[in-house]
């Protein structure tokens, strides 16, 4: 039967509710805002948290529309998390700033909300693992730099436009490719501390990085600038697969991409 049924709010709202569910339902419902209201708070929330994010210094996020407001109120509940237990989160080591800086740094609303579902801690653990890797790439720059200069870059052909878009797409996803190699061998080098568990994986990554140096000798010599541009938004694993790589070498790429920072930093 229909019953009216006072909110928090002082507003009063008509349920339609079973029989036997009444004092139930009503003690569920007056605790609650009324549907407007709570739309209204959920917005000035959502306002608040966008002008306290512009006010300490994140970027705007960018993304759907639709997705953006909501998207605030995660960072806004997410880096107050971070406030809140500063002291606790910097002891966990001393890339702490270094994972607060990648954290703000993400602009994408979908992101935020891909996200929302783990705990905060869970979120800044794989932020620290992040950091802890570019530290690492970071440390084996100049190594890569000078693997990149061996490979004796063809020249590139194309018109002069094509060429230097083709000449800044290569650079990027060499320094990538290498940057993954390297950081592997140096992994797989030092397995004596990695669990046992690790070292099955440990075994079907072995071959990986000839696999990539082998990959990257290969683009070194692939001189069309309309080659590169064609493959400028592909990940790692999607370069291997249109290359036609063995198919267990994109799967491995897909596996370590997704958990690079997890992987190795175990
Ligand atoms: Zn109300």
């Amino acid at each position: 039967m229909l019953r009216e049924i006072k909110h928090s709010c002082g507003h009063i709202e008509t349920y339609q509710i079973a029989n036997g569910q009444f004092s139930r339902m009503k003690k569920f419902h007056q605790a609650r805002l009324c549907k407007e209201c709570w739309k209204t708070e959920a917005q000035d929330k959502q306002k608040f948290a966008k002008a306290d994010n512009a006010r300490s210094g994140l970027p705007k996020l960018t993304g759907m529309p639709t997705l953006i407001p909501s998207a605030e109120l995660i960072r806004y509940d997410f880096f107050k998390f971070i406030t809140e237990n500063v002291n606790d989160l910097k002891e966990k080591g001393s890339e702490f700033q270094m994972a607060v800086d990648l954290l703000r740094s993400k602009q994408e609303a979908a992101w935020w909300h891909a996200h929302k579902r783990e705990r905060f801690v869970h979120l800044f653990d794989v932020a620290m693992d992040h950091a802890a890797h570019k530290m690492r790439l970071k440390a084996l720059e100049p190594k890569i730099q000078q693997r990149l200069k061996d490979l004796h870059l063809v020249p590139l052909s194309g018109s002069i436009k094509q060429i230097q878009w083709g000449d800044s797409i290569r650079q990027h996803l060499l320094l990538d490719l290498i940057g993954v190699e390297l950081c592997l061998e140096e992994a797989l080098h030092d397995q004596e501390a990695w669990a046992e568990f690790m070292h099955r994986l440990c075994h079907d990554l072995e071959p990986v990085p000839k696999q990539l140096e082998k990959m990257s000798r290969d683009l070194a010599l692939m001189d069309a600038a309309g080659h590169w541009i064609e493959i400028r938004h592909y990940s790692i694993e999607e370069v291997v697969r249109w290359m036609h790589r063995p198919e267990s070498l994109a799967r491995m790429m897909h596996m370590i991409q997704g958990r690079f920072f997890f992987v190795l930093n175990l």
